[in-house]
This record gives C-alpha cells, structure tokens and sequence, in this order.
C-alpha cells in the first residue's frame, strides 16, 4: 500500500503539481495532500487508513456525502445499460424536467459536463440574445476557468496569487479575451449601460469565503440590469439545490434571467447546466445562432446521479441541512470566542463561512465582521491564520477545504455526532491559534 507521499511524489512527476485542480495541492496551508482511498458518507478514509469527517465534500458536489446508496445504485444500473450513446436519453428529459420544475420562472434548460461549461455557454448565450458586448462580474466570484472569467476570479484563482500582490488573474489569458469584461467590487449595485450584454453573479458569494449579499444587492442588480435591457445570470453552481429547493431564486426572491448550475445536481459525476426562458433558449443551437454541443452532454451516468440526488431533496432535507450548519456554526462561533480567537462564522442556509478578524468586531457592526467584498476577505486571509487552522483540524480528523476562500458543506449525512466531534476538535484547537 502506498502512504500519501509516496502517491504524491509519483504524481509530483506525471501531473503538474501532483494534482487535478490546483486547490487539491495544499499549497496555500503547506503540507503533503492526502489521497483519498475511499468516502461514506460524512466521512473520507486515506490512503494510510486515517478517517476524516468531511466538509469539503468535493466543494458541494456531494449533498447527500459520499457514495449515498441511492446514487451507487442508479450509476450502476445506468453504466449497466451502457455510459454513452452520442443519441439523447429519458434521464436527460427527466432531469431536465426536475430542475425546471424546482426553479421559479426558468424553463429550459440544457445539461453539460461541468459548471464551466455551464458559465462559458450561458455568456455566449447572453451576447448572442442581447446583441452586446460586455458582460460585468464581481471581484472575488468564481465562474469557472474559462478565459472571460478569467479575471478577479475567487477560489484557487484568488490562492494561485496569494502573496504576490498581482490582481488575481491567469497567464494564458489575453488582453484581449478580458477586454470585454468588466470588474466591480461584490455587494455595490454597478451602473450599467446599453453596451452590457450579461451581469453575472454568486447570489450568495462563495468562492472568496462566504461572504452574503447585502440587502438591496441582489434587486439593486435586477433593477439595473432591466434599465439598460442587460440580462441577469445567477451562477448557482454552488448555492443552486442547496440554498433551498428553488435555489438562490427561491431564497432571495430575485428571478434572473438565466441561472447556471452544477456540483449538487451531478450527484458526483460531471453535470453542468445552464437555462432560461423559452424564448431565451431559442438562441441556442439547432433552434438557433448561438452553438453549444458535448459529445459526453446528458450523460446517462451523470443523469441518474443527479435525479437519485434531487430525488433526496424535499423540504425536510434542507430543514435538516440548515439544522446541521447551524449547530456547526454556532458552536465554531463559540469555541473561537472562549479562546478569545478574533474570528466570525457566517452562515446562509447550510453553508457556513469562516473568516478570522483582526480584532472582535464592534458591537456595533450589523455583519458582525463579515467581509462585505473581497477586499475585506483579503485583509482576514492576510492575517494568515488559516493554515494552523486547517492543520490542527485535520490532526484531530477533521477535513477542512486546504485554502481560506473555500467554504464548508455540511451534507445530509453529517450526524449531531459528527458536528459534535467537530466541535470538540474545534474547542481543542483554536486555543493553539
Ligand atoms: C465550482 C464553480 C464553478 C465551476 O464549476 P466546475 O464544475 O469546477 O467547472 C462555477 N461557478 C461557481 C460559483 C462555482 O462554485
């Protein structure tokens, strides 16, 4: 059997930086990786035999935690019937069908292998419907890694640049292909023009920590957006099926006009989507000018995840969900003040944020010290406390997302007596702070 190191010294040599996704290397809290062997539940085992209680969760990809008897099922039985037929599928129609029906005020929708794609589609879809140019996004939010929204990106984005001062950003990007986007900070209404073709934004920001929307945010942007015929984009690739059964639109009560989708609805296998109305959907090929294909779209795999996954999540999954972040929150909350560490635990719904403080915020502070922007989520990650944080949790078991822009996903199978060992490490760890 090999240990961690060893797995990651092999990879070190084939796959750059040992790893698939930059945030999986450890490299903003130091350290050697763990390899996964295997995941039940709330809980992941190493390689080397070590358990962990999990909130990353594959970032949210996993609501119901890992390898949930109905999911395993419904992919067995679908890879049974065969993985990929380049011809469309019922699940397809049916998975369409369950997110349209759960999403206030959209009605198609069309299914794609990962929220990138989801984004990078739902953009040229929006300029091909309006006609414009521009799209407007907001520092410190993630929409994938396509060359557009490539800029001021949050998440491993935000890390890749930690220390340097740069404006977080990639090399391969050009000039050009970020020309056309323009940046404002999160939580300030923007003015728009006619030459906008597409807002889009995290309804609830959670690439950058969680970091909610002021009121008059979120209508602020409607508002604006309908002035100068601007559509709005809702990336609900996090909070969309977890912030509640309608998502963000159900949760803030602003209707957008097209929402991206991805992680919870692909159950763990790779599902995007992205939808509108009708009449916006329209554009998209073969019913017209604006194309979009996948060979692997509607996978049968992927769609037999995602309906045994929103098939768990009625009412009551959510109660419980919002139940188990708020114990998780609280009781982090507590813990950081009994050991008079300056830190603030922000939570929507059932996902729950973490930024530490320079000081106790005033009493005063109606957010009682969450960062509004991400300005302010830098200065709290500047402070540099996350590592020791990261590392003491996971000596006592406790898996926590290896980067301080990253949130925590509590799933439907994390227990009272998950959250309570949880605490318990928590009220170990955050004297050593
Ligand atoms: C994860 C994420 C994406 C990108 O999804 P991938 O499946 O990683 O391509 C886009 N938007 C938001 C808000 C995300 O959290």
């Amino acid at each position: 059997m090999s240990t961690n190191d060893e797995l990651y010294q092999r990879g070190l040599r084939v796959i750059p930086g040992g790893v698939n996704s930059p945030v999986r290397a450890f490299r903003s809290v130091g350290g050697t990786p763990y390899f996964v062997a295997s995941g039940s539940g709330s809980r992941v085992t190493d390689v080397e035999g070590r358990e962990f209680i999990d909130y990353v969760q594959s970032y949210g990809a996993s609501i119901l935690g890992h390898a949930h008897p109905v999911v395993v099922d419904a992919v067995r039985d679908a890879a049974g019937r065969g993985s990929t037929f380049g011809a469309p599928t019922e699940g397809e129609v049916r998975m369409a069908e369950e997110i349209v029906a759960r999403v206030p005020g959209m009605e198609q929708v069309r299914l794609v292998s990962s929220g990138t794609e989801a984004t990078m589609s739902a953009i040229r879809l929006a300029r091909g419907v309006t006609g414009r140019d521009r799209i407007v996004k907001f520092e410190g939010n993630y929409h994938g890694h396509s060359d557009a929204l490539l800029a001021a990106a949050g998440s491993g984005v935000a890390e890749a640049v930690l220390g340097t001062g740069a404006r977080p950003d990639s090399g391969g990007v050009t000039a050009g292909a970020v020309a056309d986007t323009v940046v404002h900070p999160y939580n300030v209404v923007p003015t728009l023009d006619d030459t906008v073709a597409v807002v889009i934004v995290e309804p609830v920001a959670a690439n950058m920590g969680l970091v909610p929307p002021v009121d008059g945010f979120l209508t602020g942007l409607r508002a604006e957006c309908d002035r100068v015929g601007a559509l709005l984009l809702f990336d609900e690739v996090i909070t969309g099926f977890r912030l509640g059964v309608g998502g963000a639109t159900g949760w803030s009560g602003v209707t957008p006009d097209l929402w991206c989708f991805g992680k919870v609805i692909g159950g763990g296998l790779p599902v995007g989507a992205f939808g509108a109305s009708a009449a916006v959907m329209s554009s998209i090929a073969p019913l017209g000018p604006v194309y979009q294909a996948g060979t692997l779209s509607g996978n049968p795999l992927a769609t037999a995840a995602g309906l045994a996954v929103l098939s768990q999540l009625d009412a009551s999954a959510y109660e419980r969900l919002v139940a188990t972040a708020t114990a998780l929150a609280d009781g982090l909350s507590a813990a950081f003040a009994d050991a008079g560490v300056a830190a603030v635990v922000p939570r929507v719904g059932p996902l729950v944020g973490l930024f530490f403080l320079p000081d106790t915020p005033d009493a005063s502070d109606p957010r009682g010290g969450v960062p509004v922007d991400f300005a302010t989520v830098a200065a709290s990650v500047d402070l540099g406390r996350y590592p020791a944080w990261f590392h003491g949790m996971l000596d006592h078991g406790i898996a926590l997302a290896p980067g301080p822009y990253e949130v925590m996903f509590p799933s439907l199978a994390h227990t009272d007596a998950d959250v309570e060992a949880t605490l318990a490490a928590a009220r170990a760890v955050a004297p050593t702070l």
